[in-house]
């Protein structure tokens, strides 16, 4: 049986990398997202296993020590991890595999995965950034001030990566992350 893909789509925080995959996803059930395990406490509504496997820093660490994670990454705070499990089993079972990362953990999949589609996101202004990350009303303005920060150094690697695509248009950036997916020369 031919292996799944490895997609990886990385950006700054508030850039629109969570609403672009809801979309996606709609279209194409048959891409898998990866539920990534995190320190930091849950958002009103979110539901342990489905948005996040939540972890205390105890068992997130035990989890790296075990080799659990394919990658992981400490962001504004809390730390990030993709468990191994997750990406390897639906990859050998053919099926395509999603990843919705930080830039350091997307540069470690660099090198467990080169052949992975790297996908970088970008904000049409850091002024819309900004005002995205505001509007959906999660953080505090300390984590606010954490994550526009490190919003400058991610932009500045946005050219790591195979392919950028500006989420200016809804419609039109899904359009674009499709037409990477499934074009005959990434693949
Ligand atoms: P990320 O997952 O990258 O942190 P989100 O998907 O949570 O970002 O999006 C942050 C905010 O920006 C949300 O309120 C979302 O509705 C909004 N948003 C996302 N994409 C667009 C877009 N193309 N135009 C306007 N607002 C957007
Ligand atoms: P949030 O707290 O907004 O859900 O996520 C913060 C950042 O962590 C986002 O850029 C998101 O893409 C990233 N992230 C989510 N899961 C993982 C993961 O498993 N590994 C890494 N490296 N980053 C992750």
């Amino acid at each position: 049986m031919q292996a799944g893909r490895l997609i990886v789509l990385t950006g700054p925080s508030g850039v629109g990398k969570g609403t672009l995959l809801r979309s996606l996803l709609r279209q194409h059930p048959e891409l898998h997202l990866s539920v990534s395990a995190t320190t930091r406490q849950p958002r009103p509504g979110e539901v342990d296993g489905k948005q996040y496997y939540f972890v205390s820093r105890e068992e997130f660490e035990e989890m790296v020590a075990a080799g659990e994670l394919l990658e992981w990454a400490e962001y504004a705070g809390n730390y990030y991890g993709t468990p191994r499990a997750a990406v390897e089993k639906p990859l050998q079972l053919g099926q395509s595999v999603v990843l919705e990362i930080e830039v350091v953990g997307a540069r470690q999949i660099n090198k467990t995965f080169p052949s992975a589609l790297r996908i970088f996101i970008l904000p049409p202004s850091w002024a819309e950034l900004e005002r995205r990350i505001r509007s959906r009303g999660s953080e505090n303005e300390q984590a606010i001030a954490k994550r526009l920060s490190s919003a400058k150094t991610e932009i500045a690697a946005a050219d790591e990566f195979d392919l950028q695509i500006v989420n200016d248009d809804l419609a039109k950036a899904v359009l674009s992350i499709e037409a990477a997916i499934f074009s005959p020369t990434n693949t």
